[in-house]
């Protein structure tokens, strides 16, 4: 493909997990692939898995929640390959803590994270994904459809960023911009490990919650250790969400996850408010 033909897409925290997976995924299925990290030292995953697969990647620096890093990155995207197809908003953050263990510094740092840094990128890459009528797609989590326990601030950094697109998605559509969420259940990738807290330590910690977090850390090992879909399973939906003619607003990562959200949703894939919202706006 020439330099102007081959669909462009930059993904978000990519040194591990579902953004290296996604990455190296798109660069497979045939897309330029802009794949970024906030700390590019941290590539070696990645490149290694793109040598594996036989692909390129165009690896960039790129913090979400700093706005100076993210206007770096798009407009040299721009400047070299002339354009932008997709954008896959998949940095993101665990954080496990309950109301009374958690300080207010630490619910702004997760919501900051996995809130304002996806609405950082969107509003950076939204000019450049009507230019091409492309797709601003948005890993969030089931946690964005169902409260979990010692989730609360996680859990509201998702619901945020599930309200804000749900809203975006009809606006989006008159532009010719298709928004979607992609709602993953657990996921084998670094996302335990990088919460970066001894769990032991804050069990001990937990004063009259102890027993509460035991069984709730218990239960998500479990679940990680025995049901834990791939990074590659979950990036399959991304590319899905990227390729699809019309793509859902709402694509669950696995049967589980579709199980999951319907415990509480009658509108799984979110065409019914879509349909609903789009008809006030057009
Ligand atoms: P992961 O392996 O920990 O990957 C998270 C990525 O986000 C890392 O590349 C990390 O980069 C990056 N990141 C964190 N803060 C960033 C920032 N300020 N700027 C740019 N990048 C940043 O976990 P994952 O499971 O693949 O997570 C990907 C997405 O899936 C997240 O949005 C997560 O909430 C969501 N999710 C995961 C699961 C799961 O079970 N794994 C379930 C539901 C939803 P560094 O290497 O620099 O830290």
């Amino acid at each position: 493909m020439s330099a102007t033909s081959q669909k462009t897409v930059l993904i978000t925290g990519t040194s591990s997990g579902i953004g290296l997976a996604a990455a190296v995924a798109a660069a497979r299925a045939g897309w330029r692939t802009v794949a970024t990290l906030r700390d590019p030292s941290r590539a070696d995953a990645l490149r290694k898995a793109a040598a594996e697969a036989g692909v390129e990647l165009d690896i960039r620096q790129l913090d979400v929640t700093d706005e100076a890093s993210v206007a770096a990155a798009v407009d040299g995207v721009i400047a070299d390959h002339g354009r932008l197809d997709a954008v896959v908003n998949n940095a993101g953050a665990g954080h496990v803590g309950t109301l009374e263990n958690e300080s207010l510094a630490e619910i702004r740092e997760v919501m900051e994270v996995n809130f304002f840094g996806v609405v950082n990128v969107s509003k950076a890459v939204m000019p450049h994904l009507r230019a091409t009528g492309g797709r601003l797609i948005t890993v969030t989590s089931v946690g964005g459809v169902i409260g979990q326990p010692f989730n609360e601030a996680y859990c509201a950094a998702k619901f945020a960023v599930e309200g804000y697109m749900e809203s975006l998605a009809p606006v989006a559509r008159t532009v010719g911009v298709a928004v979607s969420v992609v709602e993953p259940g657990a996921v084998a990738t670094e996302f335990v490990n990088n919460l970066g807290i001894d769990l032991e330590g804050a069990i001990n910690a937990a004063g009259p919650y102890s027993g509460a977090l035991r069984q709730y850390v218990n239960r998500t090992v479990a679940q990680f250790t025995d049901g834990a879909q791939t990074p590659a399973g979950a990036a399959e939906a991304v590319l899905g969400a990227m390729t699809a003619e019309q793509p859902a607003f709402r694509i669950q990562t696995s049967d589980w996850a579709r199980a999951f959200v319907a415990t509480k949703l009658t509108d799984a894939d979110g065409s019914a408010v879509q349909s609903l919202t789009s008809a006030w706006v057009s």
